[in-house]
């Protein structure tokens, strides 16, 4: 290294100063490229501890007022108020009781006495062969299907998996899923979009590969777009759809649960597949991490629709922590989300061609793709 320098004819101070900037540059680049993951999750534990001090000296300071001040009431008009304060919204208490009876041709209800609460989330790593013991015993069919026989489902769900190189994520996924699902009574099936090929993940362009492919299977009626890592965390939150979008996943431990933006709507929705055909489907344009469940929100409010939530604790997922490096990120996502509208109806299931393969086994549809912007083609707008 030293000849090195002496060849080039450096002085020592501007061999220093090259080591500084390359390494600051090389920096930055990581954190541009390379960990959007961590970047942004840092970034939003710094808000997060904002939001949740300024919502501790509110209740403290409401507490003192309350003791200090007998006129004044925590239900009054000085109730906290903001996006991260539904943990003060009462748990709606009409489950049904224990000994309620069903009836085979009425539809099952939506709170049913079997949905407890919260729930045990075990990320334990098992091979995907020990799920087929389990799968038998909850008697689960080929495909990963199931269907409530004392009553009729209210809801034929398919799930919609974006999958790369995650393999130990879905049996905890799966068995997770299948008893929460099962008390919930609702018919449902789980679909494996796996993307192959060397291109940027793009998770968008998977779910509307995945509708395609599960809607020649059965006349699914709602759709559930699953990120492979997400826990439910509580069994009441309810994954039929309604009659707007639905953001299952509203609380995430590693956003401190916190809704990072009122506008999130990443990790797990939901939407019936009216609603799905309406809004065109997903994006297919966003190649690598972030912006296509931004771009999925802004569709939905184009097409007229409000998103919902579970309320309070209900939303509450755990993130199985992994050690995968982040996909690139997609630097080219804030252009594409200035141009939503006008993308809306250019670009989705609508200009979307594919050649899958389909394979089944005990637990899911696997559909693997080889992706690539030819594939969706858009003409300017
Ligand atoms: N995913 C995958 N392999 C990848 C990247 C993403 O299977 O290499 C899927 C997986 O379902 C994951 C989802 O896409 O849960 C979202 O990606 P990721 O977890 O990396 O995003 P983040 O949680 O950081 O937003
Ligand atoms: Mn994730």
């Amino acid at each position: 290294m030293f000849n090195l320098r002496r060849l080039l004819r450096l002085s020592n101070r501007s061999f220093l100063a090259f080591i500084f900037f390359f390494s600051m540059s090389t920096t930055c680049l990581y954190f541009i490229y390379v960990a959007p993951g961590i970047a942004n999750t840092y970034f939003f534990m710094v808000q997060a501890q904002g939001i949740m001090l300024r919502d501790n000296v509110r209740t403290i300071g409401q507490m003192i007022r309350l003791y200090t001040n007998k006129n004044s009431t925590l239900n009054g008009t000085d109730y906290p108020d903001g996006n991260n304060s539904s943990e003060y919204v009462v748990q709606p208490t009409t489950y049904l009781p224990e000994n309620f009876t069903y009836s085979v041709n009425l539809p099952c209800p939506e709170r049913l006495p079997s949905m407890k609460g919260p729930m045990e989330v075990n990320m334990t790593e098992f091979p995907l062969e020990e799920l087929e013991i389990k799968f038998k015993q909850l008697g689960i069919q080929y495909g990963g299907h199931w269907r409530p026989t004392d009553c009729q489902p209210r809801w034929k769900v398919a799930f919609l998996i974006p999958f790369r190189n995650r393999l130990e994520h879905l049996p905890i996924l799966l068995l997770h899923l299948t008893p929460m699902l099962q008390r919930q009574r609702l018919q449902f099936a789980f679909y494996i979009i796996e993307q192959t090929g060397t291109q940027p993940f793009n998770r968008a362009m998977l779910f509307n590969v995945g509708f395609r492919e599960a809607m020649k299977d059965l006349d699914w009626d709602c759709l559930v777009f699953h990120d492979v890592d997400h826990l439910a965390e509580n069994d009441r939150n309810y994954y039929g759809c309604t009659n707007m979008p639905r953001h299952f996943a509203a609380k995430l431990d590693k956003y401190m649960y916190i809704l990072p933006y009122n506008e999130f709507f990443g990790g797990v929705s939901g939407l019936t597949v009216e609603q799905f055909r309406k809004i065109n489907g997903f994006p297919n344009a966003f190649w690598g991490w972030g912006g296509e469940d931004d771009d999925l929100w802004n569709r939905v409010h184009y097409a007229g629709y409000n998103v919902t939530r579970p309320e309070g604790e209900l939303g509450k997922y755990k993130s199985i922590p992994h050690h995968h490096r982040g996909e690139v990120q997609f630097l080219g996502r804030y252009k594409l989300l200035r141009y939503s509208k006008e993308r809306q109806h250019l670009d989705g299931l609508n200009n979307l061609n594919y050649t899958p393969e389909v394979s089944i086994s005990s637990f899911y549809k696997n559909i693997s793709v080889n992706l690539h912007p030819e594939l969706a083609p858009i003409a300017d707008y």
